[in-house]
């Protein structure tokens, strides 16, 4: 079975392959021309299906698509849907990590609760849709730690923890984070498939 990753994230694509070892993946970056959708949803789920929707029809092939952000709970669930341009259209990583530093300045340890959330979309190229969310949940630092994984690990311990995702072994971070979650209950999805349905 083979199915397109509808999107363009190294950090995103080199998960999901290790996530599911068993599938084989293209990335749109293969389709000279393929779509970049404009993520106007104002839910994970909403931006994950025009994702998913935009590379099936355009590649004629079943597309899986990941929308996923960071939740903090003192910026009433900020940066959210806009977690990859929280610092502005062209941010790197760590423009985003600085921006949330500054935007919770002053707020205290107890009140740094944040939560990951993933929602995975597959979409046939006959128009089939599933989705599927995984949370993880976990607290904001008051400095990035760490340099593994990718956007605001450095900064998010999650629960149960006390290093960041920026620390923690990979293999860790794929056990217990919100895209393998949200991947895990995809995979049965993808289970049930005798071969990618049209
Ligand atoms: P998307 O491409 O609109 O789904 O944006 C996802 C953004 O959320 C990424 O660019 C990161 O900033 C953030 N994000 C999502 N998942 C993770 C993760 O596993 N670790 C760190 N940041 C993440």
């Amino acid at each position: 079975m083979s199915i397109v990753l509808a999107t363009r994230n190294r950090g995103k694509i080199t998960e999901i392959k290790a996530l599911l070892p068993g599938v084989r993946f293209e990335t749109a970056a293969s389709f000279p021309g393929c779509p970049e959708p404009e993520e106007s949803g104002r839910t994970f789920e909403e931006n994950a299906l025009i994702k998913a929707r935009a590379v099936a029809r355009y590649t004629g092939r079943t597309a899986l698509a990941d929308d996923s952000g960071l939740e903090v709970d003192a910026l009433d669930g900020a940066p959210g849907v806009r977690s990859a341009r929280y610092a502005g259209p062209d941010a790197t990583d760590r423009d985003n990590m600085l921006h949330l530093l500054d935007a919770l300045d002053g707020i205290s340890d107890a009140d740094r609760t944040a939560r990951f959330r993933c929602v995975m979309a597959v979409v046939t190229p006959g128009g089939r849709t599933w989705t599927e969310e995984g949370v993880c949940e976990g607290r904001i630092l008051r400095e990035p730690r760490g340099a593994s994984g990718f956007g605001y690990d450095p900064l998010f311990v999650p629960s149960g923890h006390e290093n960041s995702f920026g620390e923690l072994d990979a293999a860790i971070k794929n056990r217990i984070s919100h895209r393998s979650r949200a991947l895990r209950l995809i995979a049965d999805v993808l289970k049930t498939f005798p071969r990618v349905p049209e």
